[in-house]
């Protein structure tokens, strides 16, 4: 069965998003089809909670954002890449605003602007601790009103169609029937986020499962910097709690971290202590974890505000917690570091284009420049929204050149429903926790190879039994994972230094080659 559109856009985050809402502005008469996976809302732009960087009290600069960003990134940034994105926050906040984000304010009507790791200002624009949210609603509601965005929920890609470095669009299940379409399309857009679930802890949710990038590297490709995985020091912890954050404003605000005994320990660490960047706080409490040998450890709000300015500036972190009977206005909360951001991705210019011709990649699955080896706090929503526009104004000025290029029908071959979804997940389940365990935080050279000899071996089974089984979203999902994680441990492996969010302690030292990490098919 074929569909034919002008667009295709696969997600239905903040990138995916902002890209319909302004290539349909800047050409109504273009035909957008945008697919989401799950529910439309079900996406790492939701969950956010800290909020969007962008230049806004007279004591900051773009030159001193800039700079925050090229230290987080440890060499590997893309300085112009940086200064684009930069300097256009201001503009693309406004137009937030003017969509409708009531973005929090103080007391003298001010937006109140929060400050997070790493960075040098306050320059954190939030809604509270629920900005994702709020960004995500109040997008999907413009994009719903236009008349040339067609919005298909619980459809899940499968596979690009390209070949010779040139796709054509995608084939994609339809998870309410079950049927699988051929989408054709001039031009199709990844915009599907990050890969956390490829991490037994993760603050993701289940949709990122590295879906774009997996799909991206067979169309040929070319994947980078995929051994930057941020991991994020502070994911509740609870046994019934599934991904949930613990936002770094409560740390910017000045909560303090403690190990189960109350005692405090980050000084040892960093001068920056609690507001180190994110990789050395995440470390730092691995670190803890292994000494002690507990499970946990704990961040303290209680001690240093009081309930009302908890319960206002945190109301989310503070409902969520409360349904596990945690009182964040009374006790410490359990955390742990969790798998969080993906820094690499595919290799792309600011406007989303690729080596493979037709085929775009924005937001969390692109790999731009601007994080190079650590993302700074709050740059990925404003880089989701920034590369979106890019994009659009790309596509809206070439599309017309663009010809549809008709495929195939998908081949169902003698696929049988599996009997066997006991196999997807024990293999789900052996990948994220040798990822966590390898792959992790700290790793080393050993820990790595033993890493890349069981994802072979999974590699491997998978791929005998991928076309044997109908096709389901588990099992898309686990091709995709299992794809993704050797990705990461190739281009672990192939770094011999320690750089950014890259901690290899057989290489405590930076080398002085400053480069990208790059794969491309076959590696
Ligand atoms: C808990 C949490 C807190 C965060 N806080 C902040 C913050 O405060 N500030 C900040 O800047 N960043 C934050 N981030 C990071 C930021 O939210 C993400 O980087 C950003 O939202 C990614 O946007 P995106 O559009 O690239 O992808 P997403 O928002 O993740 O959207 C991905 C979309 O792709 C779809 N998709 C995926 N695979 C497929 C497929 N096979 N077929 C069809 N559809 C598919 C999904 O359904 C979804 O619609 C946070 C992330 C998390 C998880």
């Amino acid at each position: 069965m074929k569909i034919k559109t002008d667009i295709l856009i696969i997600g239905g985050g903040i990138s995916g998003l902002s890209l319909a809402l302004k290539l349909s502005h800047l050409a109504p008469d273009i035909q957008i089809l945008l697919i989401t996976k799950e529910e439309i809302k079900e996406c790492n732009t939701f969950y956010a909670q800290g909020g969007i960087a962008s230049v806004w009290s007279k004591s900051d600069s773009f030159q001193k954002h800039i700079q925050d960003t090229l230290i987080a990134g440890d060499g590997l940034c893309n300085e112009d890449v940086v200064r684009l994105i930069i300097t256009k926050a201001p503009e693309v906040i406004k137009e937030l605003i003017e969509m409708g984000i009531k973005f929090t304010k103080n007391a003298d009507g001010d937006y109140d602007l929060g400050k997070e790791g790493g960075h040098s200002e306050r320059r954190i624009l939030h809604v509270n601790d629920l900005t994702g949210q709020n960004v995500e609603e109040v997008l999907i509601k413009q994009v719903r009103k236009l008349p040339n965005v067609d919005i298909k929920e619980h459809w899940c890609a499968i596979n690009l169609y390209a070949t010779n470095f040139r796709c054509d669009g995608a084939y994609v299940l339809d998870q309410n029937t079950g049927d699988i379409y051929g989408i054709v399309a001039k031009a199709t857009i990844l915009a599907t986020g990050g890969a956390g679930k490829i991490y037994l802890y993760t603050t993701n949710p289940d949709v990122a499962s590295g879906d774009g990038i997996a799909m991206a590297y067979r169309a040929g490709a070319i994947i980078a910097n995929m051994e930057f995985y941020q991991f994020h020091p502070t994911c509740l912890y609870h046994p019934y709690a599934k991904s949930f954050l613990i936002t770094e404003a409560i740390r910017g605000e000045g909560a303090i971290l403690k190990d189960i005994n109350g005692s405090e320990f980050m000084e040892g660490y960093h001068p920056l202590k609690e507001l180190a960047p994110r990789d050395i706080v995440s470390r730092a409490i691995d670190a803890e974890l292994k000494r002690t040998g507990d499970d946990h450890v704990l961040l303290d709000i209680a001690s240093y505000k009081s309930p009302n300015f908890i319960k206002s500036h945190f109301p989310g972190v503070y409902e969520n917690c409360i349904k596990f009977n945690i009182d964040i206005t009374k006790d410490p909360i359990p955390v742990v570091p969790a798998a969080h951001y993906c820094c690499g991705g595919v290799l792309t210019k600011i406007n989303g284009s690729t080596k493979v011709k037709n085929l775009y990649v924005i937001g969390e699955s692109a790999c731009t420049g601007l994080h190079g080896a650590n993302r700074l706090a709050s740059n990925s929503l404003l880089e989701g929204l920034v590369c979106g526009r890019e994009c659009a104004e790309f596509l809206a000025k070439t599309l017309k050149d663009n010809k549809i290029n008709e495929f195939e029908d998908w081949e169902p071959g003698h696929a049988v429903p599996s009997t066997e979804a006991v196999v997807l997940t024990q293999n789900w389940d052996e990948i994220r926790r040798f990822m966590w365990n390898y792959v992790g935080i700290v790793r080393t050279d050993k820990r790595l190879q033993r890493a890349k000899k069981r994802i072979n071996l999974l590699l491997d089974e998978i791929n005998q039994y991928y076309w044997d089984f109908k096709i389901e979203k588990n099992l898309v999902e686990l091709r995709n994972l299992a794809t993704v994680a050797k990705l990461i441990i190739v281009s672990a492996i192939s770094r011999k230094e320690s750089r950014g969010i890259h901690y290899n302690i057989d290489y405590l030292t930076k080398s002085s080659m400053i480069r990208p990490t790059t794969l491309r098919r076959p590696w």
